[in-house]
């Protein structure tokens, strides 16, 4: 009878209902763009009552379109856009302010304050995270602070928090949920990770009353049930996107890694059951987790520059009018001779950390054609991911064994093959697109015995490719040596 889970992917710029077989087969998906809302003065915000509407309406969309009873659907996951901040009244359900977005710079004074005021080394010992404005914490401090009443309100147990799963989970139980997950918690920069409890002197410090936070459980649980057209389906895991996506890719074991190659990309690695402090600013958070009380952690750290570098080529230079084509002219010569591009567009990530660098092209000669500058710009989405790994390999003394791949640009071979060669290990793509909304699936699954075990869960895995390293190693060498070279040109270029 109840044959489906039902993932709910609540991004940036869209919304997503996605049904899940026993078999781990996709079997339909439902999608609502979601409107980013640009304010004048930068700030990034949602409409709250239009992220669960986009959501609800996706769900009901997803089941009429394959013909799927409400009661053939045995549970929900969500996964979600972390960081995201709302705030809403818990008696008339509305919110109190607009969701701050996580791209939001707008509580960027407030970090330089805590910083000047020495807080920033107790929040990374306790959070794992830098103190940015990119977490939740300032962002709420910034709607109680400017919200009128908001706090007063708050203090009384009247405002409640969440993240985005929070408040989905929230409005599909008609308010008989106010949970979140270790995951999700961990990217508020309030969570202690150390002892998995809201950290109270950075409560204190921020002035945000504990009444209005949520409960926090691992991402593998029965939360309650969300009431959809009257009938009660549990929420069975929540989990933040990057984490439900290496989930879904098996990285369960200290050591293993995801990348995903979006328009940035988010690499992530198990680092096992301690925190991993890093010594190259990437960021230490919780991974899903199945079990409460007791979690593996991640490192986490992302390069700026991605598939933007190819969108970039595609709408600016006009060298190509679909981003898959950059593939083909890549292949069309035998290298890049000598030529590297290095995507700075907005500076340089770990481990340079280098805001003040911009990009360039480097060692064109007059035989330069449209192909090797091509190729050189896939080839920098590769190198800049090794030097990730290489941080990572380095913070944590484990060596990468293997690379799990996903996101829009993972479908470039060439791009797929070179890190393959670059990184001398192979690289391992799914066949199944959907990896994080089948990571949340299978969380949820496993909590209501959908799926059994790990065991099931592997041993119905779908279809990998795997791309193996075929480099010689002083090729690599000298290709990495050349990479490193152009990267020191194109550092300290904006005078400041
Ligand atoms: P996001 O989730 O960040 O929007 P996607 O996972 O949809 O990103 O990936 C889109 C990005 O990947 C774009 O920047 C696009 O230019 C790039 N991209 C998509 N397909 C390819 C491809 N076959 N080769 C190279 N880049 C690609």
């Amino acid at each position: 009878m109840k044959k489906y889970i039902i993932s709910l992917d609540q991004g940036t710029t869209s919304s997503r209902a996605i049904i899940f077989d026993q078999s781990q087969n996709m079997i339909g998906m439902a999608q609502r763009e979601l409107p980013q809302i640009y304010c004048n003065n930068g700030w990034i915000e949602h409409d709250p009552d239009e992220i669960y509407s986009t959501q609800h309406n996706a769900i009901i969309e997803a089941l009429t379109k394959y013909d799927i009873s409400i009661d053939e659907i045995a549970a929900i996951g969500i996964t979600n856009q972390r960081e995201t901040t709302i705030l809403w009244d818990k008696t008339t359900g509305k919110p109190i302010n607009n969701a701050i977005g996580w791209q939001c710079r707008r509580t960027s004074s407030i970090c330089e304050e805590l910083k000047k005021a020495g807080h920033e080394e107790y929040i990374k010992n306790a959070t794992g995270l830098i103190l940015d404005a990119y977490f939740s914490a300032t962002k709420i401090k910034w709607i109680l602070d400017n919200v009128e009443g908001a706090r007063e309100k708050a203090k009384k147990g009247e405002i409640l928090f969440g993240t985005v799963d929070t408040w989905l989970a929230w409005k599909l139980s008609e308010g008989k949920i106010h949970a979140t997950d270790y995951s999700n918690a961990s990217r508020t920069m309030m969570f202690n990770i150390n002892t998995l409890e809201w950290d109270q002197k950075i409560l204190d410090i921020l002035d945000i009353p504990r009444e209005i936070l949520p409960e926090v459980h691992c991402s593998s649980y029965v939360f309650g049930n969300a009431n959809i057209m009257g009938n009660l389906i549990p929420i069975a895991a929540i989990a933040g996107d990057q984490q439900a996506s290496l989930f879904g890719q098996g990285c369960i074991n200290e050591g293993q890694a995801k990348n995903t190659y979006g328009t940035g990309c988010f690499l992530m690695m198990n680092t096992g059951k301690k925190p991993c402090k890093s010594k190259n600013s990437l960021l230490t958070s919780i991974a899903a987790s199945i079990k409460e009380k007791d979690v593996q952690y991640v490192l986490e750290g992302s390069v700026f520059s991605g598939g933007s570098v190819v969108q970039w080529m595609k709408d600016e230079l006009h060298f190509f009018s679909e981003s898959s084509d950059s593939e083909y002219h890549a292949c069309q010569v035998k290298d890049t001779m000598g030529v590297y591009v290095v995507p700075a567009f907005t500076g340089m990530g770990a481990p340079y950390w280098d805001m003040y660098a911009r990009g360039c092209i480097i060692g064109i000669s007059r035989g330069t054609k449209r192909a090797h500058i091509i190729r050189a710009a896939l080839e920098s989405i590769a190198f800049q991911s090794k030097d990730l790994v290489e941080c990572m390999q380095n913070d944590t003394g484990l060596k990468l064994e293997q690379l799990n791949v996903d996101g829009g640009a993972s479908e470039n071979n060439f791009l797929m093959k070179f890190q393959s060669d670059i990184l001398n290990i192979p690289i391992l793509r799914p066949e199944i697109k959907e990896i994080t909304s089948l990571g949340i699936a299978q969380l949820a699954g496993l909590s209501i015995g959908f799926f059994k075990d790990m065991d099931e869960i592997e041993a119905k895995r779908q279809e990998i490719t795997t791309i193996k390293p075929t480099m010689t190693e002083e090729n690599r060498q000298e290709l990495i040596k050349g990479w490193n070279k152009a990267v020191s040109r194109s550092r300290d270029w904006i005078e400041h």
